[in-house]
């Protein structure tokens, strides 16, 4: 059994940290001090790192924490990332023999034009593509490939777990209530994730029944959403892709 267990990092990110009682692999490592404590702390050992895509809050403490321990380094191929030693993609996979999982890769293009994520243990890492109740700024990719990346995350069970890179859910949350003011999911949700946050806890995981249920980038098809879509277009669209790109662009602005 492996506990995963959030060490926040810079201004907002987490790094996610699979664990036993002995070993431990971090996703997503921004930067090397707090995963260099809690390793020390906890008395672990380092044996893998998850990288989800090449921007420097999820990347930065590679260098270092490669310095401390010589571990595999997993992450997107073909990408910027000096340090990867394990260049994976869709179809691959992630044995971690240390902690007895293995991972499963799944191509999610659209925040960057390579990014992964990580799915097994009923668990998904997922950098910087879907978040809590939103999803990531399209800085390298189209909405269509956007879309289709969401679209294949949505496909997996309803109890994942989402394991995302930032914690960004109330601001996520009080967008979707502007996308879907009539959605009751959404207001459980804020209450719920307030006091999470007023206690100093993260929101996260969130799974995928409930991105589903509330997340406005999952749903652009329900009539709610591509009404707002229209309002904020001042124009009518249907097309899925359409609704899409306005939602975000509306997101960017807001
Ligand atoms: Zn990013
Ligand atoms: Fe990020």
């Amino acid at each position: 059994m492996i506990d995963i267990v959030p060490l926040p990092a810079l201004k907002d990110n987490y790094i996610w940290t699979l664990r036993t009682a002995t070993h431990a692999a971090v996703v997503d490592p921004g930067e090397a001090r707090p995963v260099l404590e809690y390793l020390a702390r906890e008395r672990l050992e380092l044996c893998a790192i998850l990288a989800t895509h090449h921007h420097p809050d999820h990347v930065g403490g590679i260098p270092q924490l490669l310095a401390a321990k010589r571990v595999p380094v997993y992450g997107p191929k073909d990408e910027p990332i000096a340090t990867l030693t394990q260049p994976v993609g869709e179809g691959d996979t992630v044995p971690i023999p240390e902690l007895g999982v293995t991972l499963s890769v799944l191509d999610i293009p659209g925040h960057t034009r390579a990014h992964i994520a990580y799915y097994g243990v009923e668990s998904l890492f997922c950098g910087d593509t879907l978040f809590a109740c939103g999803c990531g700024r399209l800085f390298e990719g189209t909405p269509e490939q956007m879309m289709a990346s969401l679209t294949k995350l949505a496909a997996l069970p309803d109890a994942t777990k989402v394991y995302c890179g930032h914690e960004y859910t109330l601001a996520n949350i009080g967008f979707a209530q502007q996308v879907e003011p009539q959605n009751a999911a959404l207001a459980a949700r804020l209450a719920r994730d307030r006091a999470l946050r007023a206690a100093g806890k993260p929101t996260l995981p969130s799974t995928l029944g409930e991105e589903r249920a509330t997340n406005p980038f999952l749903r652009w098809r329900e009539p709610a959403v591509i009404a707002s879509a229209n309002k904020y277009l001042g124009a009518r669209v249907s097309d899925p892709v359409r609704v899409f790109a306005a939602i975000r662009e509306w997101k960017n602005r807001a």
